[in-house]
């Protein structure tokens, strides 16, 4: 089992140089992850276009993140598709069996990493033929640097970008370094600023399923949720997501609905800003895949199943149809 502290405070040490502002981002070119890329890698291979799109999977709920609140902030029309410019750190403190990611691109290698500061990866960004209308810290971890998201606001700022560009970061939702890491200036700052939403992953609708896909000790997953809290209750225009792979179908029906009823105690709306995440399988996870894994794919079918009856139940239709973006919840309310 994973001892996510230990673990969070190595990676912080190998990944982040705060003094100097600067993190250490992948660089696509020769990795395993690059054959699974939709179109070869840009800014000088540290980024990458990925084309965040609605539906995709007839059998599988709508996924309108970050499309919606992107064209809401940036005052675009709707749409289905929608570019974003990604760039991935180098470090996680997790390593989830379905990750897409290469465990080695986890892990601070240096072969496949360099420092940049958001400067610098926002040079590469414009010098690009096209710039997507999103920029997407993802990674790896990124709240095991969060204060990536700050320097990158302010470097958006400084360049007259702020209410062109959308940005949107990923948490793992895994420590508390947003706290601890930022000044109260800072998490001020992020919370106002305009245009800039930020997901929070729950991996696994119970503390089973959460142990099973990241390898962590099953009391974090309860964590999850506390730190999911903190930042609805910050300000920050908070989205979730969710997966739920499980090793096991037993009690399937009941630890969904307690899920839910979690999530609803931390905003009766919560399970409309939550996104259940198809897993699929990419290049590296074939490898990892043993008994467990396949049926847990089978499994997550059913469990969405069990998921949107949940909010069937909970919510009107009318209520379910509106845009996830309008939705004010926690502090925003
Ligand atoms: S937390 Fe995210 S980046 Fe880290 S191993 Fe899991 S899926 Fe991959």
């Amino acid at each position: 089992m994973i001892d996510t502290d230990a673990w969070s405070a190595r990676y912080r040490a190998e990944g982040v140089n705060v003094s100097g502002q600067k993190l250490l981002i992948t660089n696509f070119h020769g990795t395993d992850q690059e054959p699974d890329l939709s179109e070869p890698a840009n800014c000088g291979g540290f980024g990458r276009i990925r084309h965040f799109k609605r539906t995709g999977d007839a059998a599988w709920p709508p996924n309108p993140l970050p499309i919606d609140p992107a064209a809401r902030a940036l005052g675009r029309p709707a749409a289905d598709v929608m570019r974003a410019q990604v760039f991935q750190n180098a470090i996680c403190n997790w390593r989830c069996w379905y990750c897409f990611v290469p465990f080695d691109l986890l892990a601070a290698s240096r072969t496949h990493s360099v420092w940049h500061s958001a400067a610098s990866l926002l040079d590469l960004y414009q010098a690009e033929p096209d710039p997507a209308p999103i920029v997407d810290l993802t990674g790896g971890q990124p709240d095991l640097a969060p204060e990536w998201v700050p320097w990158t606001m302010r470097e958006l700022e400084r360049r007259g970008l702020r209410d062109s560009v959308y940005l949107w970061s990923d948490d793992n939702l895994s420590n508390d370094y947003y706290w601890r890491y930022l000044s109260e200036e800072d998490q001020a700052y992020v919370a106002a600023y305009p245009t800039y939403g930020r997901v929070g992953c729950f991996k696994g609708f119970d503390a089973r399923s959460f142990a099973f896909n990241t390898k962590a000790d099953p009391d974090l997953f309860d964590q999850q949720f506390r730190l999911f809290d903190r930042h609805l209750r910050s300000g920050v225009d908070c989205f979730a997501y969710a997966t739920f792979t499980t090793p096991t179908a037993d009690g399937m029906t009941d630890g969904i609905r307690a899920f839910v009823d979690r999530l609803q105690t931390l905003d009766e709306d919560l399970p409309l800003r939550t996104v259940p995440l198809k897993i699929t399988i990419f290049n590296p996870v074939g490898p990892r895949m043993r008994e467990e894994q396949i049926a847990a794919l089978e499994y997550q079918q059913r469990a969405v199943e069990r998921w949107a009856r949940e909010l069937d139940e909970r919510f009107t239709p009318n209520k379910r149809a509106k845009n996830i973006a309008e939705l004010k919840i926690g502090a925003r309310r």
